[in-house]
């Protein structure tokens, strides 16, 4: 029997983010992943974000339960911009949706809101759903700044025109990515309530129904817990999404 949701009417999403990491052989994992989650029939929708050189060779796997995601996409359809990728041209590949605005960019790239914003409007204009990161720095937390960050960078990052079944949003604290530390169950129900209140506000119905997804160090060991906080609807994952049986652990919540 499937296991209790924290926000009943909306359907969980557990995406994997692979970041730069998978080459042919890793296509083995999907295969795995997909078996379980037909055998299993999680009460969430699952999705997997290879490195781009994979989404077309995952499509082509065909593999039922498992939708397909890209990790960023340049806010242009196409031209001289040399290593970039469009929406487009994900989307042709086999994407349903694309992260945009992860803390990795953000920092790496020196991603602004506004930056993010352009991706964000690139993504529905393919008629896919745009994941959209917000998180603070461990030394924003410690400032007591948590909520200010993450509702400006929703603001800015959002275009006005957002509806549930395009834009899903990940709350990330940055402190948490990869590092095996996550905040508390307090500090999470604080920030997702806080985002719902902000979605709700400006979009009203459709903001009520959006995803917010946890990311941070979820793994089989924490996932229970995190998903029943409310407004937890379901969990972005590095580094555990690379193995089915990791993926499949945090599945559990769901199953
Ligand atoms: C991420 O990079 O989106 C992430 C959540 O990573 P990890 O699960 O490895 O912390």
């Amino acid at each position: 029997m499937a296991k209790r949701q924290s926000t009943p009417k909306i359907k969980a999403l557990v995406a994997g983010n692979w970041k730069m990491n998978g080459i042919g052989k890793q296509l083995g994992e999907v295969r795995k992943l997909a078996s379980a989650i037909n055998r299993k029939k999680p009460n969430a929708d699952v999705m997997i974000c290879p490195p781009a050189t994979l989404l077309t060779r995952m499509a082509a796997l065909k593999l039922k339960g498992v939708a397909l995601g890209g990790q960023d996409c340049h806010a242009d359809i196409e031209g001289a911009h040399t290593g970039d990728i469009s929406a487009e041209m994900l989307k042709e590949a086999g994407a349903k949706a694309v992260i945009v605005g992860h803390s990795e960019r953000r920092a790496d790239y020196g991603e602004s809101d506004k930056a993010v914003r352009a991706k964000v409007e690139a993504v529905h204009r393919a008629g896919m759903m745009a994941i959209i990161c917000v998180g603070e720095s461990l030394k924003q937390r410690r400032a007591g700044e948590t909520l200010k960050i993450v509702k400006a960078q929703l603001r800015g990052s959002l275009p006005a025109v957002c509806i549930a079944k395009n834009t899903v949003i990940a709350y990330e604290p940055v402190w948490a990515i990869g590092s095996g530390l996550t905040p508390t169950i307090a500090q999470v129900e604080e920030v997702h309530s806080a985002l719902r209140s902000a979605l709700v506000r400006r979009f009203d119905d459709e903001g009520a129904k959006m995803r917010i997804l946890y990311g941070g160090s979820v793994k089989p060991a924490n996932a229970n817990e995190l998903m029943l906080v409310p407004n937890v609807n379901g969990a972005l994952v590095g580094g555990a999404s690379l193995t089915a049986k990791d993926f499949c652990g945090i599945l559990e919540a769901y199953f």
